[in-house]
């Protein structure tokens, strides 16, 4: 079970909106930090343990600071990431590019920032060599094939675009062996959205016996495996969380009976979270324009899946509070809606809820990764501001509203007044 509980009281929400008017995602400061702070603990065994944050789940800049200043890097995979890792002051090794189908003007920015570069196809040697140099430590992404079950976000392995095969894999380090790059890592990301700990526990067994194998065949002691992001989150309530630190004492089970005895007993683990870390402490305020009712009950926000695309997209459930109507029966069953012109415009479908009235606030949940991040101007909607409640329980705002003067900045129309 895991308990849906909004950190901010009615009184203080309308407060809020007094200033920062609906919808808007908020995000929970204090949370983040403890959550981090937990997952560092339970990796604390390891010789050196690298967090770098999935910057696509939440990119904002601030968010990012925070990752910063608990001691997490950033995983970037666009030049707009590395731009903005670059902003919250992480630079360096801090910094892994996870890319694909990779631009010249990635690597080259990559390349300026001092970050790893991970490399998605043994292509990319020649590429990079030819586009921008080599960096000082370097990582090829691992796609296992038919060796590892995927899970139905991310699908199976073969189907996969990511990655090299095993045996180019082999040739790829070799090849940018005999290039003069001396420092490399191992990167796989095989799951996602995933709650079972031993999903990760048989990811790192796996990655832990190829990096033995490539000391073996090549003489290369890699400097880190990177096991990718990936860890889910609740989103319903029936659901629990995954419990870190099962997945770190897992790990660190198979560390010592496949790493240790190979001497390889130095190797970083790197991980990239992004939903975990952030997931479950971002929150979608919204408020009730509309109730409808004709063949089904709906109820109309001023958000649309241009803020929360989840739902539409992948059918997932996001939980939805009333607020002030939390201990009210559920004895109301609606689609909570938006107003795409798109039917799958849904945030909700045939949702228990309690009577809703118009002007009631709705909150969703576990909004924090791939929420505001995933949206959209289709249909001329606008994508909504981003708040962060800080520790001492203030507001700030990191991000304001789109507004039609942003919606029409790239038009050059003559005589738009925009
Ligand atoms: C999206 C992504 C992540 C983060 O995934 P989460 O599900 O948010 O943990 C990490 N690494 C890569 C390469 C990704 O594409």
């Amino acid at each position: 079970m895991s308990e849906k509980i909004f950190p901010i009281s009615q009184a203080r929400l309308e407060e809020i909106i007094k200033d920062y008017p609906t919808p808007f995602h908020i995000y929970d400061e204090k949370a983040i930090r403890q959550n981090l702070r937990r997952l560092f603990a339970a990796f604390s065994w390891a010789p050196s343990f690298r967090e770098h944050y999935a910057v696509k789940a939440a990119p904002n800049p601030y968010l990012l600071e925070i990752m910063r200043e608990e001691g997490a890097g950033a995983d970037c995979s666009s030049l707009a990431e590395l731009h903005l890792a670059e902003m919250a002051g992480i630079t360096g090794e801090k910094i892994m590019l996870t890319s694909n189908d990779t631009p010249a003007d990635e690597f080259q920015k990559a390349l300026e920032l001092g970050a790893i570069i991970n490399l998605d196809d043994i292509s990319h040697i020649d590429y990079l060599e030819k586009n921008a140099g080599f960096p000082s430590c370097m990582a090829f992404r691992f796609n296992p094939g038919d060796c590892i079950e995927g899970n139905s976000i991310i699908g199976q392995p073969e189907e996969a675009k990511y990655g090299l095969t095993r045996e180019q894999l082999f040739e790829a380090y070799a090849k940018a062996r005999s290039k003069g790059v001396k420092r490399f890592g191992l990167h796989t990301m095989v799951i996602s959205n995933e709650l079972h700990a031993d999903s990760f526990i048989n990811t790192a067994r796996l990655m832990f016996e190829l990096a033995v194998e490539i000391k073996e065949k090549l003489g290369i002691c890699l400097e880190f495996t990177d096991l990718g992001g990936g860890i889910g989150i609740p989103y319903r309530p029936k659901e629990n969380a995954v419990n870190l630190e099962e997945v770190g004492a897992g790990i660190h089970q198979a560390y010592q009976e496949i790493i240790e005895p190979a001497g390889l007993g130095n190797l970083a683990i790197a991980l990239e979270l992004g939903r975990a870390i952030t997931g479950p402490y971002g929150y979608l305020v919204s408020t009730v324009l509309h109730e409808k009712h004709t063949y089904k009950d709906y109820i109309g926000l001023d958000s649309c899946m241009a803020n929360l695309m989840r739902p539409a997209m992948y059918g997932a459930y996001h939980h939805i509070a009333v607020v002030g109507k939390e201990n009210k029966p559920c004895d109301h069953v609606y689609d909570v809606t938006g107003s795409l012109c798109e039917n799958n415009d849904k945030f909700a479908i045939d949702r228990r809820l309690p009577k809703i009235d118009i002007g009631d606030r709705l909150v969703m949940f576990d909004t924090g990764a791939h929420g505001h991040a995933m949206g959209f101007n289709y249909n001329g909607k606008l994508r909504s501001a981003e708040l962060l409640l800080q520790e001492d329980g203030s507001i700030k705002l990191i991000r304001r509203a789109e507004t039609l003067d942003d919606y029409f900045s790239t038009l050059h129309f003559p005589g738009s007044k925009f």
